[in-house]
């Protein structure tokens, strides 16, 4: 098995897919974003599953994994108690953890400034354990007066592209009643590329602007 982050994985597959891959039980990445386009990419090239992870260091560590069914974080439920706070009206909001078990530094309602879900009903995989859907991005992203778009919102029509690894969206006041948004994207050199050559199309001319 490999554990490592997404983007170290994206470009090892990139090598692997040039120079063939090697058997894999299963892979674990954390720490970042991974795009379900990019997990397809993975998961083509070494033939294998790739579940994602989910942690904070104040947690010490993992809070939650996938299981083979990819469909959410299961939350370590023996140490963590898990609620999401201010839920908007698909239940997405900002994720809050107690340690259960911990005797140094426990943390009561921890604010983890993530935002999530937690998903309700039975896992396929049998686990009656509370599942935390995929990350949609950090609290404090919120891109305020256009509807609480969360990075993974700002539509580049790059969602589908395998280069793009990580995006994450700021907002920069600028002048009153404008909010500039300052985007930190990871991708490789194609997307850059095409970024550049399309830029006017996604990005819109730079101003004030309302969607
Ligand atoms: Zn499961």
């Amino acid at each position: 098995m490999i554990v490592a982050d997404p983007g170290w994985l994206v470009r090892l597959s990139e090598i692997a897919e040039k120079r063939g891959p090697w058997l894999v039980k299963f892979m674990v990445a954390g720490g970042e974003n991974l795009t379900e386009h990019s997990r397809k990419f993975i998961e083509s090239v070494w033939q294998t599953k790739v579940l994602l992870s989910y942690g904070q260091t104040e947690a010490f560590g993992m809070i939650g994994i996938e299981c083979p069914y990819q469909q959410g974080y299961h939350l370590n439920d023996m140490d963590l108690w898990a609620e999401v706070v201010d839920p908007d009206p698909d239940g997405y909001g900002e994720l809050v953890y107690t340690t259960l078990r911990r005797t140094v530094m426990p943390l009561v309602r921890y604010r983890s400034g993530d935002v999530t879900r937690i998903l309700t009903g039975a896992c396929p995989c049998g686990s009656r354990s509370v599942r935390l859907a995929k990350l949609r991005g950090r609290a404090d992203e919120l891109v305020v007066d256009v509807g609480q778009a969360q990075a993974q919102s700002v539509d580049l029509g790059l969602e589908d592209d395998a280069d793009l690894i990580d995006l994450a969206a700021e907002v920069q006041p600028r002048q009153p009643l404008c909010d500039g948004i300052h985007l930190a994207i990871g991708a490789g050199e194609r997307v850059v590329q095409r970024l550049h050559l399309d830029g006017v199309r996604h990005l819109g001319e730079p101003g004030c602007r309302a969607w």
